[in-house]
């Protein structure tokens, strides 16, 4: 390797880590999953251990997009102009079944699935998902922010999980 290519990787890996640790949120929360999404925040399971215990509420200062609750058409082109908001790098996480895949609503008003809308990084189903599932699914987007370093093109969006497929 160039010291040159050296340098860039190095580079990336330090950018990538010192971002997965510092996490701004947007919470974007619309229905129940909102009394786990604040059950996680609380002290007892300790986001800050992740750096995500700071919350943002304007889009502009945030990197990850909580999407927290059932989702209906009528508030669609909201999350969208939200998403929009936010600057590059960005991520999304689809936090309880009714944002991933619609949940048990099968009607004319639910959006089935935000990925629909907007591109997901990482899928948290559950009804509500339980904080240790919530933490499993802030790690597995620190991987995805840790191996994004500072290329700045955003990494492909998950598919969603086939168990979430309906
Ligand atoms: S997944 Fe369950 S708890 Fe979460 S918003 Fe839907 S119905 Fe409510």
């Amino acid at each position: 390797m160039s010291e040159a290519g050296f340098f860039t990787t190095r580079l990336d890996e330090a950018v990538g880590w010192a971002r997965k640790f510092s996490i701004f949120q947007y919470p974007f929360v619309t229905a129940c999953c909102g009394m786990e999404y604040m059950a996680t925040a609380c002290s007892h399971y300790d986001v800050d251990r992740f750096g995500a215990g700071l919350p943002r509420f304007s889009p502009r200062q945030a990197d990850v997009l909580f999407v927290v609750g059932t989702i209906s058409h009528k508030m669609a082109p909201v999350l969208k102009r939200i998403y929009d908001q936010m600057a590059e790098p960005k991520w999304v996480v689809a936090f309880g079944v009714c944002t991933c895949t619609g949940g048990f609503y099968d009607n004319y008003a639910t959006v089935m699935g935000i990925d629909t809308i907007i591109p997901v990084d990482v899928y948290i189903p559950g009804c509500p998902p339980r904080p240790e599932y919530v933490l499993d699914g802030l790690m597995k987007l620190q991987v995805k922010i840790q191996e994004h370093g500072v290329s700045g093109a955003r990494s492909a969006p998950e598919s969603r999980p086939a168990e979430l497929v309906r």
